[in-house]
């Protein structure tokens, strides 16, 4: 079998899904990032995602009534990779009550006192909620691995320590999924130009980002590592191809909305003799 065959193709439903079986060895680069299954642009699917958008939106109504599960979306990418793109176009219409977002940057002092995982699990949802991160936990594998932030023997055994973390999270009622936005080294010279040429994108722009993309290898063989290591039945990685915007936010929405379905969230049973209930005037 190939390497590029272990990413299952999901039959059913009828679409590839991305998801990297656990115990496989995917390569990143015989993953091709500019993938769009028969969909040729934006217009092909821009009915498709409203679809799975309204999926999400049902479905996180049922878990926030249940009040017993969480969900945890975690997204990583290259620098442009479009995390920020995926939950402002995915997640756009949920409802704010159910669902935070927190990024993590370089830790702070406080934060770096602590265990590397402190910050994050403070950030996991509670139930009945759906937690984002952007960036995670894995930047602990990834930026600090590859910049040499800690040595080896402390990185290496975190693989390990992370999927300890991710199964106590899941024995806690809380699915964890993981998205890698997957783009090419072009794609990524185009975005970054991009934002140089708008001055409306000049916010995004770092001078580092310029140093970073100089790593492009080393990030890949850290991401890849990561991706082999911590892919669980109880947190699985899905490898996205990403050079589409539009292609990229479908498969993620998707995979969130199935991922919702499977859990089954069921509103709670209603107080007894509402019916015998009139309203007082
Ligand atoms: P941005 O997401 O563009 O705002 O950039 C956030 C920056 O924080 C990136 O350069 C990350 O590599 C960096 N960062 C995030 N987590 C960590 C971490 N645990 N250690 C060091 N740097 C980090
Ligand atoms: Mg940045």
């Amino acid at each position: 079998m190939s390497e590029k065959s272990k990413v299952v193709e999901g039959s059913p439903p009828d679409y590839p899904r991305y998801r990297v079986e656990p115990g496989s060895k995917v390569s990143l680069a015989e993953i091709d990032p500019d993938e769009t299954e028969r969909y040729r642009k934006k217009k092909d699917v821009a009915k498709k995602l409203e679809a799975q958008r309204r999926r999400i939106r049902d479905l996180q109504e049922r878990l926030y009534a249940e009040n017993r599960r969480g969900l945890l979306i975690v997204l990583q990418a290259m620098d442009t990779g479009g995390k920020d793109g995926t939950i402002k176009h995915v997640f756009g219409g949920i409802n704010p009550q159910g669902c935070r977002v927190s990024s993590f940057k370089a830790p702070s002092a406080e934060e770096a006192n602590h265990d590397f995982l402190w910050r994050y699990h403070k950030s996991v949802p509670a139930k009945g909620r759906i937690g984002i991160f952007n960036r995670s936990h894995y930047e602990d594998v990834l930026v600090v691995r590859v910049k040499g932030l800690v040595p080896e023997e402390v990185w290496r055994p975190r693989y390990g320590i992370i999927n300890d973390f991710e199964r106590t999270l899941s024995a806690g009622g809380i699915t964890v999924l993981k998205f890698f936005l997957h783009i090419s080294k072009d794609e990524q010279k185009k975005r970054l130009q991009a934002r140089l040429d708008n001055p409306e994108k000049h916010w995004k722009f770092s001078s580092n980002d310029i140093k970073e993309r100089a790593l492009w290898d080393a990030y890949q063989a850290a991401f890849e590592d990561a991706i082999n290591n911590c892919s669980t039945e109880h947190a699985p990685w899905y490898v996205v191809p990403a050079n589409k915007k539009w292609y990229r936010n479908l498969v993620v929405a998707r995979t969130i909305a199935d991922t919702l379905e499977a859990m089954d969230p069921q509103y709670p049973p209603a107080e007894e003799g509402l019916e015998k209930i009139t309203i007082p005037d």
